[in-house]
């Protein structure tokens, strides 16, 4: 028994650092792992204590992390403590901001597995969740342009009047108002949004025509509509592409601009918001990111994309346990 090897593989979706647990019944004895690191776990034996390795390491011996059960109870009474601080500083008369617990303060482990596309399968969905001043859309547009027998959007559905030069299912679906308002009701949008008084939206079936032509969909999408694709049928790959934010704009030379767009009037303050959408995206949904893309310009970023891409469809990654079986 001893020499089968366990199959038991989590992906962490939080960070722990032993030396500051004061629940563990050895610090020296712990297993340090940060968010998106694959853990195989030894065993599982004790309800409160695994043993796990980390995938990748060199190290052999096993380290004691909390088990999924004992950490879920730690997040709750962390989430119970928190909230009772902050209301008592309520009473004091400061702001209650940030009371509410979030799904992030509830992550524990997600069991995984290897997961590699064969050829008879439908190429993965790539979702690309971007923050302020990614321009997501003009990258996947690119790469698409580059390839097109490979890579392609979802055409989307829209209420607005054809163009003589555009058509129907090429840039969009064209379709009535009242069609477009039963399917929003039926939920065959993935997502939708009104620009101009006409309504947008990108359809499920749009990206299954998409996969049935054997290409691979990019879509380009809010982080919590990539969230909801996080299914068996789509086995998203989730790439995160956040602009190089500089230190600040007077440093920076006049030849170079953060995401390689016209950022000829950029602030302090712009940068300083692209910077803070950047750290709210990782700390909300951060963990389900599979990849992390920072933009230093529009023609390098397109190059590692496409690269990625790539690789998607020969190497072997890790998705969760439910896809695979
Ligand atoms: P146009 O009518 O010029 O083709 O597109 C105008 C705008 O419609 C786009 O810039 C974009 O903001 C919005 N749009 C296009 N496709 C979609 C879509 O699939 N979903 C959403 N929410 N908006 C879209």
């Amino acid at each position: 028994d001893r020499l089968r090897e366990s199959k038991v593989y989590m992906r962490a979706l939080f960070d722990y650092i032993p030396l500051e647990d004061k629940a563990t019944p050895c610090q020296e004895a712990g297993l340090p792992f940060k968010r998106g690191d694959i853990l195989q776990v030894v065993t599982q034996d004790d309800p409160t204590w695994w043993q796990a390795k980390r995938v990748g390491d060199s190290n052999l011996r096993a380290g004691l992390i909390p088990s999924k059960h004992f950490q879920e109870r730690l997040n709750h009474t962390m989430v119970i403590e928190r909230s009772f601080r902050l209301s008592r500083k309520d009473r004091q008369g400061s702001s209650g901001e940030g009371s509410e617990a979030g799904d992030s303060d509830y992550l524990t482990y997600e069991e995984v597995s290897r997961y590699q596309q064969r050829g008879h399968e439908r190429p993965r969905l790539v979702v690309l969740i971007g923050s302020l001043g990614a321009r997501i859309n003009e990258l996947k547009q690119k790469v698409i342009a580059e390839n097109p027998h490979r890579y392609a959007v979802a055409v989307p559905h829209t209420t607005r009047p054809k163009k003589p030069q555009e058509k129907e299912g090429v840039e969009y679906h064209f379709v009535a108002k009242q069609q477009f308002d039963a399917d929003v009701l039926n939920n065959k949008f993935i997502e939708h949004g009104e620009y101009k008084e006409n309504q947008y939206g990108t359809s499920i079936e749009a990206i299954r025509s998409v996969q049935a032509k054997n290409k691979m969909c990019l879509v380009d999408v809010q982080p919590e509509v990539g969230y909801r694709l996080r299914t068996a049928e789509f086995k998203p790959y989730i790439i995160f592409v956040k602009p190089r934010v500089p230190e600040s704009r007077r440093r920076r030379s006049a030849a170079t601009s953060p995401a390689g767009g016209d950022h000829a009037r950029t602030t302090d303050e712009d940068l300083q918001e692209m910077r803070q959408s950047a750290i709210q995206i990782d700390h909300q949904y951060g963990h389900l990111v599979d990849r992390v893309l920072i933009k230093e310009d529009s023609a390098s970023a397109c190059s590692e994309l496409r690269g990625i891409l790539e690789r998607l469809e020969r190497e072997t990654f890790w998705v969760p346990l439910g896809w695979v079986r």
